[in-house]
């Protein structure tokens, strides 16, 4: 008797130990991936035949750079970081300068950025800028962009967005009265439902030829997103909201299918929100990391978004995560080209870490879908008060 209760006991004990180190080694991870920057997007710009490439993180890096020969690259190694799975990571570049750019995960804690260009030693310049949006700067060419002490504001290429001036800002603060005047006479006239009336664009993330990420068991995001995306049209709109989902199937939203380029298969999902004139858009995507035991959910929006996609942002992360109870990995800011390239309120989902065998097998139950829905769909309606 007294050998059976002591072999239950050093079972108990040796069960009860091995569940507490698993426990303090997933929390030591979920700190470790909390402490690290998270590269959100890789942004190449041309002027005058010169080559800019801009790496935006969410915090300020250290990275170390080399030059590797036949042919010439140079590699940049972004330390205590990892990549968002939405930044772009093969980029061809047409210039005399640099061919192409690639950006992948290295090894757990550095993200390699390798530039292949033909360029000599005293032809191009790498810095990193840490005041407002943190970023790492190569530039490329005859006349790189000056001295590292000095923002490149003025000589910033057109096409990668500068800081907005003054009288930008004035001019948006306008635009924000009207709206939010428009709103308060909306919710005056609709004081039933938020959702009521309200014209709402979904984008299920990738579809077709392009799976997504994949689970540890071989779930594809495209499915998920989908999945999520009809069950959360589904309870739109039976609060009153019209709701056009991107693709309704596992296909392409542009009309080339897979031989669209990634920027056409982006814009088209633009389009659809831009020519609805929808009064708000929503990317829904699962992320994914290297290491398995990262989970949680974050909400993203442009960089240079209005307050009205931030507020959407934090809303509808705060109700998601009431609703699945997973870790909080905050509201951040992005370049994502499909919230960067429409006209309303846009913002991106990443549920939760498909990566994460938890999650992908919360993210591929029908309990789990529900849960989702719900949460977004409560976060928007949040949003809409
Ligand atoms: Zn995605």
């Amino acid at each position: 008797m007294r050998r059976i209760f002591l072999l239950v006991a050093v079972v108990l004990v040796s069960v009860l130990g091995i569940t507490f180190a698993a426990h303090s080694a997933e929390a030591a991870f979920s700190d470790r991936a909390k402490e690290m920057a998270k590269i959100t997007g890789v942004r190449i710009g041309k002027t005058d035949g010169n080559v800019r490439i801009v790496i935006d993180s969410d915090r300020p890096v250290s990275y170390q750079q080399s030059v590797l020969a036949n042919p010439t690259r140079i590699v940049v190694d972004v330390q205590n970081a990892w990549i968002a799975p939405e930044a772009k990571k093969n980029t061809a570049v047409d210039s005399p300068f640099v061919s192409g750019v690639r950006v992948a995960q290295f090894d757990a804690t550095t993200v390699r950025i390798v530039v292949e260009t033909s360029v000599g030693k005293g032809d191009y310049k790498v810095f990193s800028l840490d005041s407002g949006k943190p970023r790492i700067v190569m530039d490329f060419g005859g006349s790189p962009a000056g001295n590292v002490t000095k923002p490149p504001r003025d000589t910033e290429p057109a096409v990668i967005p500068s800081l907005p001036s003054e009288a930008d800002e004035d001019e948006e603060e306008e635009e924000e009265q009207d709206a939010r005047a428009k709103d308060q006479i909306d919710r005056d006239l609709d004081a039933i439902t938020g959702l009521k009336g309200r014209k709402i664009t979904i984008d299920p993330g990738h579809g077709g030829s392009d799976s997504g990420a994949i689970g540890p068991t071989g779930i594809m995001e495209k499915s998920v997103t989908l999945r999520v995306s009809r069950e959360l049209k589904r309870l739109l709109e039976a609060e009153g909201a019209t709701v056009i989902l991107t693709r309704t199937g596992d296909t392409e939203v542009s009309e080339k299918g897979a031989s669209a380029t990634s920027v056409e298969e982006l814009q088209a999902r633009c389009d659809v929100a831009n020519k609805a004139k929808a009064d708000i858009f929503l990317s829904i995507h699962a992320d994914a990391f290297t290491n398995r035991e990262v989970k949680g959910t974050t909400a993203y929006y442009y960089t240079q978004g209005t307050k009205q996609s931030k507020r959407l942002a934090d809303c509808v992360r705060t109700a998601l995560i009431d609703s699945i109870g997973t870790i909080d990995r905050g509201t951040q800011t992005c370049n994502f080209y499909v919230v960067k390239h429409t006209d309303m309120p846009a913002i991106l989902v990443e549920i939760s870490f498909i990566s994460n065998p938890d999650e992908e097998k919360m993210m591929n139950s029908a309990e789990g879908v529900k849960k989702i829905a719900q949460g977004i769909a409560d976060g928007i309606a949040d949003y809409f008060g």
